[in-house]
């Protein structure tokens, strides 16, 4: 199993320096020895079968693309002795790639019919004599398959397919493993989830069905009728989501007047993303919560020391903006899932998330409702220590459903809309108790970005409402940040312009200056935090170099919009890099307000 040429190359970028209009693509004829030398290899060693896999090709491909798959294949192909190939793509329908792909002489070609539709087989008549890996038990999420459907749908394929194997929809890398380990959930909901273990038998219980299933004839009249015990009529239409007027705010201008007036923040403001280190000691303290060996009382005041440590730190150091620093927050989506309704959490669900790191995604299983204020006693604690603004700390409605397992009874977006509105009564109990900044991270928001370009304005054009109905209902003067980390922000800055969040941090400082040389950049109106603390690396940056950083950003952003703060939380750095590192953030901004450029008002 191999990452399949076209896909390895679609997926790469070029290197800098490389000549304009180069394209990655443009090196298949270089590579392709590489893979015929591997499945000659292969061969050899008596390998059968070489999975390829090929997730890019469910993208928009142009002629270009779409010729480097007939090449690409036509080429491995040609060799007499080599393992038989299997190219499996997977989120999504394969669309004109298919035919491509079927005209060539591969042996097996896996489509995912969960996210794909039947409809990208019909009329492709090369199919009759490959193998056709059916995926029909989804890899994407944790709900039982629905028998009576994934069998007429795999009728269908044995229709126009020589040979029809049943498959996931894609790796089952995105589900937790076992969920005879979840012994704590309850078994309403339990019987209708399936993880990784349970879907391998699915498919093998679907393999068994497809073989003892009448012929084509009989299959033809298959109706697809919903499984025992899943709702697949609306169970909530509570909230389709506001008119667009009611989730506007005044015009930013007018906001950030008012919003100057009552925080009377310096030029170049310093502040951080939320979260400071999670120390072992922490850590352990909530994991004894959890297994009763240290009381609620014991557990609210060690929590609350450590919000009076970091907003001494923060006043120490001379930030501007405070945070209380999320100690009590394992996750910053498990903890919001946790204290709402229609939420489920698992024990051991762990999935990878990235590299080593790995999560448990909650299980949103039904109609979202927030029973009681979630972070204010924190945040409105944090506030009564200090006379400085101290900013409200939340996750938005598109990553908290975007990093949760979702029900599928419901359109995506209805769910989003159930939790934006949770998210908009926290907004507006914060700023009840007295909050004046509220941050409301997305940094998911372009994960849910849809693989072809017809989805993406739409999705773009609700996940933005979505975030506006959450956080309008915030007076002028209070300020709302929002935090996006792994966004690629420069490629949907007009939808984070949208947002209409008065001020927005972005991861930056990984990818250098790329983001300042957008051209959107520029015509952004809003406050600007470009990243200038790289926190994926335990170095700490010295004074100058932010600098540096915060000049080249002056250069395309007014002083007056422009903020100082590290490019994500900081939670898994150590005290001591952290308390280094804001320092010399505290100090640059500093020294630049001195400086003519740098006069303004930051709002
Ligand atoms: N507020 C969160 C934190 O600081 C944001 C984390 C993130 O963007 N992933 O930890
Ligand atoms: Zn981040």
């Amino acid at each position: 199993m191999v990452v399949g040429p076209v896909t390895f190359l679609l997926l790469a970028q070029a290197a800098p320096g490389s000549p304009a209009g180069f394209a990655p693509l443009d090196r298949l004829a270089d590579v392709l020895p590489v893979y015929e030398r591997l499945l000659a290899d292969l061969a050899a060693e008596g390998v059968a079968w070489a999975q390829l896999d090929e997730p890019a090709l469910v993208t928009d491909l142009g002629e270009a693309e779409l010729a480097a798959v007939r090449a690409a294949y036509e080429r491995l192909c040609a060799p007499a002795d080599r393992p038989a190939l299997f190219v499996a793509s997977a989120f999504g329908g394969l669309g004109r790639a298919l035919p491509v792909l079927a005209g060539t002489p591969v042996e097996a070609i896996g489509v995912d019919l969960v996210r794909g539709g039947l409809d990208d087989l019909a009329g492709v008549e090369a199919l009759a004599g490959k193998t056709v890996v059916a995926g029909v038990v989804s890899g994407r999420d944790v709900w039982r398959t629905d028998r009576e459907r994934a069998l007429a749908a795999l009728l269908a394929v044995r229709e126009r397919a020589g040979h029809v194997a049943v498959g996931t929809s894609c790796s089952l890398l995105h589900v937790p493993y076992d969920l005879e380990a979840e012994t704590g959930l309850d078994p309403e909901l339990r019987r209708r989830l399936a993880f990784a273990d349970q879907k391998v038998a699915e498919v093998v219980e679907l393999a068994a069905l497809l073989d003892s299933a009448p012929g084509a004839a009989a299959s033809t009249a298959s109706t697809v009728p919903a499984a025992p015990g899943r709702t697949r009529a609306h169970a909530s239409l509570r909230t389709r989501g506001p008119a667009p007027a009611q989730a506007a705010r005044s015009p930013y201008p007018v906001r950030a007047a008012a919003q100057a007036a009552h925080l009377r923040l310096p030029p170049l403001p310093v502040t951080t993303i939320g979260s400071f280190p999670q120390t072992g000691e922490l850590r352990a303290a909530g994991a004894a919560l959890a297994a009763g060996e240290l009381g609620e009382e014991a557990y609210e005041q060690r929590v609350r020391a450590e919000i009076a440590h970091v907003v001494a730190l923060q006043e120490r150091l001379g930030l501007d903006v405070l945070v209380h620093g999320e100690p009590e927050r394992n996750d910053m989506v498990q903890y919001f899932a946790e204290h709402l309704d229609g939420f489920a959490v698992t024990r051991h669900g762990w999935v990878q998330s990235y590299g080593s790191r790995c999560t448990r995604p909650p299980i949103l299983h039904g109609d979202v409702r927030r029973p009681e204020p979630i972070t204010v006693r924190w945040t409105a604690y944090a506030q009564s220590l200090t006379d400085k603004p101290v900013k409200g700390m939340l996750t938005g409605p598109v990553t908290i459903v975007a990093w949760s397992f979702v029900r599928d009874d419901l359109p995506l977006r209805d769910v989003v809309f159930q939790v934006a509105d949770a998210v908009r009564a926290e907004v507006r109990d914060l700023e009840a108790a007295g909050v004046s900044v509220v941050q409301v991270d997305e940094p998911a928001l372009r994960e849910l970005l849809p693989l072809r370009r017809a989805g993406q304005e739409e999705y773009l054009r609700w996940a933005v409402d979505a975030y506006r109905w959450a956080t309008s209902s915030a007076g002028d003067r209070t300020q709302i940040h929002t935090h996006l980390c792994y966004s690629d922000a420069g490629q949907i800055l007009a939808a984070v312009d949208a947002l209409d969040a008065d001020v927005t941090s972005v991861e930056s400082a990984r990818s250098g200056a790329r983001l300042l040389g957008e051209p959107a950049v520029k015509g952004f109106e809003r406050g600007l935090g470009p990243g200038v603390y790289d926190i994926h690396s335990p170095r700490v940056p010295t004074a100058a170099e932010v600098g540096e950083s915060l000049e080249a950003a002056l250069r395309v952003l007014p002083a007056g919009r422009l903020w100082v703060n590290p490019d994500c939380g900081l939670k898994t750095r150590t005290y001591e890099q952290v308390e280094a590192a804001l320092a010399n953030l505290v100090e640059a901004a500093r020294r630049l307000r001195g400086t003519a450029g740098a006069a303004g008002s930051g709002a």
